[in-house]
């Protein structure tokens, strides 16, 4: 089956050169109407869902998708269309919210750690432990909550922390955990429009908070933290994708072409029956063709 080829890749493996201005929020690749887009969607969804049941049924590999994104950038919208096929058995999702006082009292990785997929399963994060390069980063008095020993905040910390992530991927990956990571990259313009959305449309009032549009202000510090980490923890083996979030259609088209592929770079198959499976398949076709 046909899958959305994008002829543009937003796909970091190595960030050394990374520049956030180099992307565009509203690009949308050679897609050009929604309509188009949305045809081609649900052949992707069918896709994911055939290869999600070989991923399952041959259990050696897990997979991670990490989801970061500026507030309104449409994470959980795109986590919903995309995985809307995918058997929820063999997924999980998770969202990360402020540390609880438990979670402080742990290393930063630790709460997500404990969330990891099973093999044979896609897990998925709605924030993760790149918050610490984020919003800790962003507002640092955050970081007094973590209950360091003073010797170890060092001005490099942020530094040691994406050299730690690197490794902790690493490991993941040699052990069978294949991460993708997901910046929704929305422009400044385009959240101001989704905030007036919410305000103005009773049905998504439920989603408006006014910490979002107070977080808004640190906008050139968030962007300024997204390109730093996204630079530091871009590797060939858990690479960033950068998506245009301005057009959530084609948030989500560029989201399932990366998944796709991802999925079906590890040549999946489902498990061979042995010589003995054989027989027993044998046997019990006839015990039942006697009935
Ligand atoms: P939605 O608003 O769609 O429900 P959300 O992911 O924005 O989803 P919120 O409860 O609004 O959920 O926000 C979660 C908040 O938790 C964010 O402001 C995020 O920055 C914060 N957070 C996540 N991880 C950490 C962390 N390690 N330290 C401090 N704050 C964190
Ligand atoms: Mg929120």
């Amino acid at each position: 089956m046909k899958t959305s080829k994008l002829e543009k890749s937003y796909r970091v493996d190595d960030g050394k050169h990374f520049r956030l201005k180099d992307f565009d929020p509203a690009d949308t690749s050679n897609w050009r109407s929604k309509e188009h887009a949305a045809a081609q969607l649900q052949k992707d969804i069918s896709r994911l869902e055939e290869l999600q049941d070989k991923l399952y049924a041959q259990d050696r590999w897990a997979v991670l998708l990490i989801f970061q994104a500026m507030d309104a950038a449409g994470k959980d919208g795109t986590i919903k269309h995309v995985m809307s096929g995918v058997n929820p058995q063999g997924c999980q999702v998770h969202s990360f919210k402020e540390p609880s006082s438990t979670e402080l009292q742990h290393d930063f990785l630790w709460r997500t750690t404990r969330h990891l997929p099973e093999r044979g399963h896609i897990g998925i994060f709605n924030r993760s432990y790149y918050e610490e390069g984020l919003v800790v980063r962003v507002h640092d008095k955050l970081l007094a909550n973590e209950h360091l020993p003073p010797d170890l905040v060092k001005k490099d910390i942020w530094e040691e922390r994406f050299e730690d992530i690197r490794n902790f991927e690493q490991h993941m990956t040699r052990n069978g955990t294949v991460i993708r990571k997901f910046f929704l990259h929305l422009s400044r313009k385009e959240q101001k429009n989704r905030f007036l959305a919410r305000l103005d449309e009773p049905e998504k009032n439920w989603k408006f908070s006014a910490a979002d549009v107070h977080e808004r202000a640190y906008w050139d510090d968030y962007q300024n933290a997204y390109e730093e980490l996204i630079r530091a923890t871009s590797t060939r083996h858990a690479p960033w994708y950068v998506i245009p979030a301005d057009h959530k259609w084609f948030t989500h088209l560029a989201v399932a072409a990366a998944v796709i592929e991802t999925l079906e770079d590890l040549k999946l198959f489902y498990p061979q029956v042995d010589a003995q499976k054989k027989k027993e398949i044998a046997a019990a076709r006839k015990l039942l063709e006697k009935e």
